[in-house]
């Protein structure tokens, strides 16, 4: 148990009073499990913008911390920051709560999760797309073997709008798509494809809208069970390709958008190989003609749920000993070193087979 007393509201303070902590903030307050304690920003505009909004502004983080009412401290400032203010934390007796990309590499992250060991308190990480509803219906579809042996996944996030203009595009503050993005992007292909062995990895980087951090990435990764992965994020696309494509021996799926358009098609008859050629402006092609409709069977994709107040009911109960971690540490420690091997290839422009995570 970490300085709470069970089923009593836990006290909790954001720290970084931006997008993200706002929307920590609006999270926090629809649930009586916790109640908020105040923010605390470094920009006076910030504290100024939640005192408006009705919080509490802490003067300073020495305040937070010496302040007995708060248990849990949720982390959403820059990536670069993340350590030392989770350590200084977590050294005062708070349980914290951190932003993604914990870190800026596992090295770090392992210097937080042994302090959260030294001093006996919680620590975990917001990897909140586990909860989003376009990845819990691909891993629906792939955990219940739907389209049989699935060999090809691909997920994709294409934007239009570059890198937004502040702290991520600079790589001294953990900027690029890789720590932005991929990281929910590889944390959910690391979920899905839970107990197999990664054989390569392969990246590459693109640099459209900026110079200094990639704008977007693609990244090739190969599975143990003839499986294969293509991860991708743009923001330089006018035009985007499917959130999820998944193929497998017995059908297709794909998932267009968060607002989960999309459906699953399967082959119904495979003994009926004849198809009607197409001809195209200078050729002609039986392999590719598409299948007639008396041989494959069109599905609406399944129902999922998923409410990400369990992140933090969890975060709760976690803290109060009653249940284990959602998101687990080496979870988080596996992405991170995936990461790692992913800047490599980038680097070195080779796939990476040497992997020992
Ligand atoms: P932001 O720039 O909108 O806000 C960051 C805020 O932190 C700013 O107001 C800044 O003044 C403040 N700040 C900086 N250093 C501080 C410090 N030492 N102490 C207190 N305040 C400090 O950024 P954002 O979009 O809110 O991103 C914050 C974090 O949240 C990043 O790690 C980002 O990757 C993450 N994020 C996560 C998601 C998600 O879905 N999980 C989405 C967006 C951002």
């Amino acid at each position: 148990m970490k300085n709470v007393v069970v089923n009593s509201p836990i006290g909790v303070v954001v720290i970084g009073y931006g997008g993200m902590g706002g929307w920590h903030t609006r999270l926090l307050k629809q649930m009586d499990e916790f109640v908020i304690k105040g923010v605390f920003d470094i920009k006076d505009e910030r504290n100024k913008a939640a005192e408006e909004n009705g919080f509490k502004a802490y003067k300073s983080f020495d305040d937070v911390l010496a302040d007995n009412d708060v248990q849990l401290v949720t982390v959403a400032i820059p990536n670069d920051v993340h350590k030392d203010v989770c350590i200084r934390a977590m050294q005062a007796g708070k349980n914290v709560v951190c932003e993604k990309p914990v870190s800026l590499n596992s090295a770090e992250f392992k210097e937080m999760v042994d302090t959260s060991k030294k001093c006996g308190v919680l620590f975990s990480v917001h990897q909140n797309r586990r909860w989003d509803h376009d990845y819990r219906t691909i891993k629906k579809i792939f955990d219940e073997n739907t389209l049989g042996h699935v060999f090809n996944i691909e997920s994709r996030v294409h934007g239009s709008r570059g890198i937004p203009g502040d702290w991520r595009n600079e790589k001294i503050h953990g900027g690029g798509m890789v720590l932005d993005w991929g990281i929910h992007l590889l944390d959910q292909v690391m979920q899905i494809t839970a107990g197999r062995k990664l054989l390569s990895v392969y990246a590459q980087f693109s640099y459209v809208t900026n110079e200094e951090c990639e704008d977007g990435f693609k990244i090739l990764l190969e599975f143990e069970g003839d499986l294969h992965f293509h991860v991708e994020v743009g923001t330089n696309n006018f035009i985007n390709l499917p959130r999820w494509y998944m193929t497998g021996e017995n059908g297709s799926a794909i998932i267009n958008d968060w607002g989960l358009n999309g459906k699953i098609v399967m082959v119904s008859d495979w003994e009926k190989r004849d198809a009607v050629p197409v001809e195209t402006a200078a050729g002609f092609t039986k392999t590719m003609a598409p299948r007639t409709k008396d041989t494959i069977k069109e599905y609406p994709l399944p129902q999922v749920s998923g409410d990400i107040k369990e992140f933090y009911r969890n975060i709760k109960a976690s803290i109060e000993g009653r249940e284990e971690q959602l998101i687990k540490n080496e979870e988080v420690m596996r992405v991170m070193q995936l990461i790692e091997t992913v800047f490599l290839s980038a680097e070195t422009n080779s796939v990476i087979t040497d992997i020992d995570f």
